[in-house]
């Protein structure tokens, strides 16, 4: 099928459908002509065919990247973040603006300016976050693969949440260039699929050094390929959901039978304290990242116009940052971050994999996020937190569903194993 048919279809769907979902902000006005252009050429790029959705945090010049935030409604950016600028390069077309929890902090979608995204595969309950729209956009049928970024989780807790993949790469696998900061020393840029191939051809594309971003690293091309006789390390934390965790382990014994691998249960010992690290990194660096919307040059202030976790963010950001010449909070998060990183890189010396479930519960219903404290919501981000601390790769995938709501596996590889996290991830997927 040309690729003008296939955004055309996708189009239709979005006009019909995007009103309840909610996950598309802005359409790419421009999409079947670009489309129509990549059609006519001879030689097409290795995306020929795939329709993409882009995450509001990201810059695609000429579209609106307002975060989902009032602070930058009119926001249109004047340049092609590297992720983009690669994409074009390979003849992927973009459909569209993504929705997303405001400057993605967050887990649940409810935290975005314009509107709770829906959960296309759990009607009426959040699609997770803060890549809510990119989620719900490849779950609905809006496009073929999105992009989304993760902090904390924010890629990998939505996948899980509607029934896709997603997969956070390691720290400085893809280029942060034209992203707009969350927390810089934790923010990836990653892909979300319908499978572990389309993931993956994504990430592949937009990976590699640029000179933009000094954190990057050289990469060899990701390649899936069958796995040998791989040890699986089971990591087990306190607070899962019983029916999610024992899903997760059938999974897994299923996995090990089929292939032959060998399992191994691994403890990693400040995992409880992640979530405690994360939060501290967070609202410092967001902080500080937010300090250029000060009215002047980029839409409005930002503490005038924005929504009340991100203030929450800015004023205890602004406390911690008084607080520091004590060193009492961002740098003993640091300390601890770093234990948690060396604590892994342990283990994936032992094993060749770490596995866990993605989140601790099932996504909640619309609307009963404003009930629960801000630590019962945090503690959502237990899970996937520890990937972002450590630096290193992980992916969730479909394990299931429990009450016909899907739930999501992670697995995770030492920092540059995106190869070969992709190609286990794979071989779950096919069971
Ligand atoms: N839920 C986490 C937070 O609110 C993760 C966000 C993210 O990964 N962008 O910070």
């Amino acid at each position: 099928m040309k690729v003008e048919d296939k955004v055309k279809i996708y189009l239709d769907k979005i006009k019909k459908e995007n009103p309840r979902i909610n996950a598309v902000l802005h359409i790419n006005e421009n999409a079947l002509n670009e489309a129509r252009e990549i059609d006519s050429k001879k030689k097409k790029g290795r995306l020929y065919g795939y329709v993409i959705g882009v995450k509001s945090n990201i810059n695609v010049k000429g579209m609106i990247a307002n975060c989902a935030s009032k602070t930058l409604e009119n926001y249109k950016s004047t340049f092609d973040a590297t992720v983009i600028k690669k994409i074009k390069e390979e003849d992927g077309v973009l459909i569209g603006m993504l929705n997303c929890d405001e400057f993605a902090a967050g887990g649940s979608g409810e935290n975005s300016a314009f509107g709770v995204t829906q959960n296309p595969a759990a009607p009426g309950r959040i699609p997770g976050g803060s890549s809510s729209g990119s989620a719900a956009a490849v779950a609905a049928g809006f496009c073929d693969v999105a992009l989304g970024s993760d902090t904390g989780g924010s890629i990998r807790n939505p996948a899980s949440h509607c029934g896709v993949v997603g997969v956070k790469p390691s720290y400085g696998l893809v280029s942060r260039y034209g992203l707009i900061d969350l927390s810089m020393s934790l923010d990836q840029i990653g892909t979300l699929g319908n499978n572990v191939g389309d993931a993956a051809l994504l990430l592949d594309v937009i990976k590699g050094k640029d000179e933009n971003d000094t954190t990057t690293f050289d990469s060899k091309q990701i390649e899936i390929d069958e796995v040998g006789k791989i040890t699986v390390g089971v990591l087990k934390v306190k607070g899962v959901d019983k029916r999610i965790q024992s899903l997760i382990d059938s999974k897994i014994t299923e996995s090990v039978k089929k292939y032959g691998w060998k399992c191994e249960d691994i403890e990693i010992k400040h995992i409880d304290l992640a979530v405690q690290t994360y939060y501290p990194l967070v609202y410092v660096e967001f902080f500080s990242a937010t300090r250029r919307f000060d009215g002047r040059k980029y839409g409005k202030k930002i503490e005038e116009s924005c929504g009340e976790e991100v203030l929450r963010r800015i004023l205890g950001g602004s406390e911690i940052t008084k607080a520091e010449f004590s060193g009492t909070y961002y740098r003993k998060a640091l300390e601890v971050k770093e234990l948690i990183k060396e604590e892994f890189e342990r283990a994936l010396r032992e094993v060749d994999c770490v596995v866990l479930p993605t989140c601790p519960g099932l996504p909640w219903k619309i609307g009963e996020g404003k009930k629960m404290k801000i630590e019962e919501i945090y503690a959502y981000d237990a899970l996937t937190i520890p990937a972002n601390l450590a630096g290193i790769c992980a992916v969730s995938i479909p394990a299931g569903k429990i009450d016909g709501i899907p739930v999501g596996m992670q697995v995770m590889c030492g920092k540059g194993q995106e190869s070969k996290m992709l190609s286990i991830a794979r071989e779950i997927e096919n069971i």
